[in-house]
């Protein structure tokens, strides 16, 4: 063994097809948590098209035991090893190689690979972990057939998975058992998964489109059992869903899904084995939010989707994540939208993408949905891979349409079933389905940052036409300097003066489009759109349903804001008028808390948001969305230099003078939404809650004691997580004895329950209050807390840091300090989770002069620890890079 080398960067251009290829694997484990025995039995040969030569395996954090090739051991000094790697050399065109290695699942804190969690041993192994696991060719484009046997204790793991089907089981006489499962599928590594425990077992079944019967189970704690039936129900939804839309049927005769309390992503979509993050699969109305069902409901979908876009047809390599998170994501956002809203679906991606992808396109670890390098890929699964990636698939079905989208994915499924492929090939499926071409539009690819798009109308009263002048730019990322224009599709439509739609006729055309929203291509970095026969000058409404991630410029005035707020047809336009409209408020407030002059809003918007909230028309969930105000964090992105205080100043008033303006209003929809039947999670149920929750938040705003009764009525009577948790959150940001005793009440009732501990940590975590950073060091003491466990650190310390800016960016640097301390010591536990936790420091650029150093000194203190993980070591010296 040599010593640990310093972390090495890996380079798309230096991709070449791997020198060896497996043809089967078998898998056999003895488990113990302490000490596992693994046997692999590898079928491999000499790959023609690599360049031959030795053959190198990954293993990492492994004890060799004995390594044979066609049956002969081989001695020590016939193979080389370093900490990351087994190298063979003179071998023949065809072998069978025999590895043994022994590993400590309960030493893993890492969670990558084998590990123990609670009483269950189970796997992570994307996207490099199997390489904790056995020595192997551990890269997306080797596939293999795996056959799997365990053996373990009864009493103690009664219950044993892996992949594919079970094709056999027995029991030894010294109380051990053992499972065979076999996965006809060739998979890479890093779909690879086991697990076993002693798990409570919920089953159902489905029918597929041909007629295949398949098990469906899942499996979690026994104390979890009546938390089921939701992630049951959302996976045959799933399922139903994705034959309709995209002709995917189900390959295996069993699904099963496991939910794991320690896990360092959401969820994982193992072949024929997804396993959870229990806070992605566990529901009951008790327990989970309308949020938490939500989101369950999508992340089911999103590891089932995974089967077809990323399992059947998988990557090539890291580089090519987005090939199949982009697309993905895309198919659990349209899977979401056609289960709930699909208006509210798409505010919340596109807010999602706003507030954190272009936070990371505009900072220092901005990257191309295709990155060109990495030094740790469990860095590169961001928002940029997954939902900007979504964005970019999106384009292109928008770019071809529905049925031209579907032709070029079938072609992709039918073309690729069973390669790791790129993202080019999935462009190249799609052009030759279409017989298109997209060679401009792969820079979406290749081009970090977020484009912007300076917009200009001009009426021309004497030719009776609208002219729409668009320019295209896109700033300097720290990989690239000069950027090429984009192909952008800019979907658009004009108001006239009654709000009504116009027909849209450009220029040189015979006639109108058939619809009153047309999609411009632009593929230039300045072009003019004409539209002729406009009989007055119109409101134009642009970048409807946010047809591409790019920033606008365009000057508009409240009142045009007002009127596209109440007539645009485009529901996201109408909620993003809305959004800009108090942009723009806040903006002009901040200013003046900064020039210390006083405060005050135009009546214009209170009468605003009275219409919208008496009207009957609008679906609450939209009428919801539409009174929530901008984040702190976007709107300390739209300041050149972020005024944390300015911002929480300004945001307050706002909220309060909304809150004193229309509390009769607030009131009288808090009581007509408040309805008094069994909660069920559906989309109306949902948007009533959603919309009576929002009224209470104003309510408690109006510093009337009347209100904190309120509250407490309202937890005392909930029959669900939604109601209570907005009852506490609305109290625990208040001063006063009702928030002590309300959070208190609430530990004592849920302490037996992570998942909702969790909340009562989050709800603490996110308070504005003064003293909040005490209440938390104190809460990293309480029993409750758990820095192994990356749910634990992503509910207070995640929460604290990147949900709770006044606090965190305190002046006097002790909100940077507690987090330096923190990463410190995850670095050394779980470098995945450390990694993550830095990006709190993402834009701290954008600050003023004193929190930029005392940033800077926290960022600093990090990079000079000794033995940084490589995850913690590349955000540290790209956040210090000049
Ligand atoms: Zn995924």
């Amino acid at each position: 063994m040599t010593s640990l080398s310093p972390p090495k960067e890996t380079f798309l251009a230096d991709y070449r097809v791997p020198d060896y290829l497996i043809d089967t694997v078998h898998l056999h484990f003895e488990l113990g948590a302490s000490d596992t025995h693994v046997r692999s039995v590898l079928s491999m040969r000499k790959n023609h098209q690599g360049l031959g030569g030795d053959c190198v395996l990954d293993g990492e954090h492994l004890e060799l035991l004995s390594v044979k090739v066609d049956g002969q051991q081989l001695q020590g000094n016939e193979y080389q090893r370093t900490d990351k790697s087994l190298i063979l050399s003179d071998l023949p065109d065809k072998f069978e190689l025999e590895i043994e290695t022994r590993i400590e699942p309960d030493k893993n804190t890492a969670l990558e690979g084998l590990y123990h969690s609670g009483s269950l041993l189970c796997t992570q192994c994307e996207a490099e972990g199997f390489r904790r696991i056995t020595y192997y060719l551990d890269r997306p484009d080797v596939m293999a057939v795996f056959t799997v046997s365990i053996v373990a204790d009864k009493e103690q793991w009664p219950i044993m998975l892996a992949n594919g089907n079970m094709e056999d089981q027995g029991q030894f006489d010294d109380g051990r058992h053992w499972t065979r499962w076999h996965d006809p599928h060739p998979k890479p590594s890093y779909l690879f998964a086991l697990v076993a425990g002693d798990l409570y077992r919920q089953q159902d079944h489905f029918t597929t489109m041909s007629g295949r019967e398949v098990s469906l189970q899942v499996y979690v704690d026994h104390e979890n059992s009546h938390k089921c039936d939701h992630a049951l129900t959302s996976l045959k939804q799933s399922m139903l869903w994705d034959e309709e839309t995209y002709g995917r049927e189900y390959d295996l005769d069993v699904f099963m899904i496991v939910a794991v309390n320690d896990f360092n992503m959401g969820a994982m979509e193992n072949k024929g084995l997804n396993i959870f993050n229990s806070s992605c699969v566990l529901a009951s109305p008790e327990t989970a939010t309308d949020a938490d069902y939500h989101r369950i409901q999508g992340i089911v979908g999103h590891e089932y989707f995974h089967n077809w876009s990323g399992n059947r047809v998988t990557c090539r390599d890291w580089f090519q994540l987005s090939l199949k998170e982009g697309f993905t994501v895309l198919r659990d956002q349209q899977f979401s939208a056609a289960m709930n809203s699909e208006a509210v679906q798409r505010i919340d991606d596109v807010n999602q993408l706003r507030t954190m992808q272009f936070a990371e396109d505009a900072g220092p670890m901005a990257h191309p949905v295709r990155p060109a390098s990495f030094i740790e890929i469990s860095n590169f699964y961001t928002v940029t891979i997954y939902e900007k990636g979504a964005e970019v698939v999106g384009m292109i079905k928008t770019i071809v349409g529905d049925e031209g989208f579907r032709k070029g994915t079938d072609l992709y499924f039918d073309r690729h079933d069973g390669q790791a492929v790129t993202t080019d090939d999935f462009i190249k499926a799609i052009e030759d389905a279409n017989d298109i071409a997209l060679g401009q539009f792969k820079l979406w690819y290749s081009q970090a940052g977020t484009p912007e798009l300076k917009l200009r109308g001009h009426y021309d009263v004497i030719n009776h036409t609208y002219s729409l002048h668009v320019e295209q730019s896109c700033p300097q990322t720290p990989d690239e300097l000069d950027k090429q224009a984009f192909h952008i599709p800019l979907a658009v439509g004009l108001l006239d003066e009654q709000g009504l739609p116009l027909l849209l006729q450009l220029e040189g055309e015979e006639r109108a489009y058939k619809d009153f929203t047309r999609v411009l291509t632009l593929n230039e970095s300045s072009q003019t759109f004409t539209f002729i026969n406009i009989e007055s000058e119109p409101v134009p409404s642009l970048l409807r349903g946010f047809s591409a991630p790019v920033k606008l410029d365009i000057p508009r005035s409240n009142t045009e804001l007002e009127f596209l707020m109440a007539n645009d047809s485009d529901s996201f336009n109408r909620w993003d008028a809305g959004q800009t409209l108090l942009i723009n408020t806040l903006l002009a407030l901040v200013n003046n808390v900064q020039l210390q002059q006083p405060l005050n809003i135009h009546k214009g918007l209170i009468e605003q948001f009275s219409t919208l909230l008496t009207s009957r028309k609008m679906d609450p969930a939209l009428v919801a969305k539409m009174l929530t105000l901008p984040s702190e964090n976007y709107l300390a992105a739209q300041m050149t230099v972020a005024d944390v205080d300015a911002i929480h100043a300004a945001r307050q008033f706002l909220k309060n003078s909304l809150a004193r303006g229309l509390k009769q209003e607030f009131s009288d929809v808090y009581k007509q939404q408040n309805s008094t039947g069994k909660y069920q999670f559906n989309s109306d149920d949902m948007a009533k809650r959603s919309l009576k929750n929002l009224c209470l938040s104003y309510l408690v705003a109006t510093d009337d004691p009347m209100q904190t009764q309120r509250c407490l009525k309202q937890m005392k009577q909930s029959d669900n997580m939604t109601d209570t948790i907005s009852g506490l959150v609305a109290l625990a940001n208040q001063v006063g004895p009702e928030g002590e005793h309300a959070l208190r009440a609430f530990y004592e009732q849920w302490k037996d329950d992570r998942l909702v501990v969790d909340k009562w940590l989050t709800v603490q975590a996110q308070s504005s209050l003064p003293d909040t950073l005490i209440r938390i060091k104190g809460l990293m003491k309480h029993p409750a807390f758990n820095i192994k466990n990356p749910n634990n650190v992503r509910a207070l310390i995640g929460q604290f840091c990147r949900n709770n800016p006044i606090n965190f960016h305190a002046k006097d640097g002790s909100g940077y300090q507690f987090l330096v301390e923190q990463i410190i010591i995850l670095n050394k536990l779980n470098p995945q989770v450390a990694s993550r936790m830095l990006g709190a420091f993402n834009s701290w650029r954008q600050y003023d002069a004193s929190r930029q150093e005392l940033m800077k000194k926290a960022l600093n203190d990090i990079a000079s620890q000794k033995d940084l993980s490589p995850d913690v070591y590349e955000v540290v010296t790209k956040y210090l890079a000049d």
